[in-house]
């Protein structure tokens, strides 16, 4: 496992590598496939030897070998991240016996790394741009839904759809996922009416909305408002955090919507055993 996890690090290193190209271009409307990388401040091409997620920035010292000017620590930290992602993902996917696990390995890698970048051009740009949220989400969490029907089971409302036959598990499975998506959308779609009639001004973007749907999709309904509940108390206690240490209101939501996200895909069972010894429910 030792070994597997090194790999699949390494390579969740190499995405984010990639990630941090598509985070740069996507929000400045520039096209992210081909096209070889520069540097943002001198143009110059970034050699191959030059261009190793983490190591290079290391060896380089965080700055450009060309014209010395500094890096920014967003690369390195994405492409950490995002092998982070990939491992703890191909370990969870194991210890909670999905099936089949390699395809759950993948759903939730590539859930998790476009996550990685809508949360990074949030983070940047205050934007969820509508490619990731509306289409390249929803499409991964389809996906997951038809393939991996463990990943949200076909349980709806207490009720199995693929109880005794009566349902293919794959149709059953996308089901409960599309009810967690409108569960998900309505839920945050009524979170920011809400704010944004106690704030008198708008409490959260529509992007977040729309992400929230794309998480309800692979989380189904429940999983959809556990993490939810996660990403609310995340943000209040780190949006107090920033607010006292910087006096910034404008904090956006999407990164800790993605927490949210991940840690249900990667934790359900443990946070519902917690919610359930605390509240009661
Ligand atoms: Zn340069």
């Amino acid at each position: 496992m030792t070994l597997q996890l090194i790999l699949v690090a390494t390579f969740g290193a190499f995405i984010g590598s990639f990630l941090n190209v598509v985070i740069w271009r996507m929000p400045r409307g520039e096209k992210f496939a081909g096209g070889r990388s520069h540097c943002p401040h001198c143009g110059e091409m970034i050699v191959w030897h030059d261009n190793i997620p983490i190591l290079s920035y290391l060896v380089l010292r965080a700055r450009c070998r060309h014209c010395s000017k500094r890096i920014s620590m967003r690369y390195p930290l994405i492409e950490a991240l995002t092998a982070g992602v990939f491992a703890l993902s191909w370990w969870r996917v194991h210890e909670q016996g999905q099936d089949p696990v390699i395809m759950a390995a993948v759903i939730y890698s590539a859930f998790g790394a476009v996550l990685v970048a809508a949360s990074a051009i949030d983070f940047e740009h205050k934007i969820l741009p509508d490619k990731l949220t509306l289409r390249t989400l929803p499409v991964i969490a389809v996906a997951g839904s038809l393939l991996v029907p463990t990943i949200h089971g076909t349980e709806l409302f207490g009720h199995d759809l693929a109880a005794g036959g009566a349902m293919k598990p794959a149709l059953a499975s996308l089901l409960v996922g599309l009810v967690g998506g409108l569960i998900g959308a309505g839920a945050v779609w009524t979170i920011r009416a809400v704010g944004t009639l106690a704030l008198k001004r708008e409490a959260m973007g529509l992007g977040d909305v729309k992400l929230w749907g794309a998480c309800g999709l692979l989380l189904g309904p429940g999983g959809a408002m556990l993490g939810l509940g996660v990403a609310v108390l995340a943000g209040g206690l780190l949006g107090v955090a920033i607010w006292v240490a910087t006096r910034n209101r404008e904090i956006p939501f999407g990164p800790f919507l993605a927490i949210g996200a991940l840690a249900v895909l990667w934790y359900r069972e443990p946070i519902r055993e917690f919610v359930r010894t605390v509240y009661g429910i």
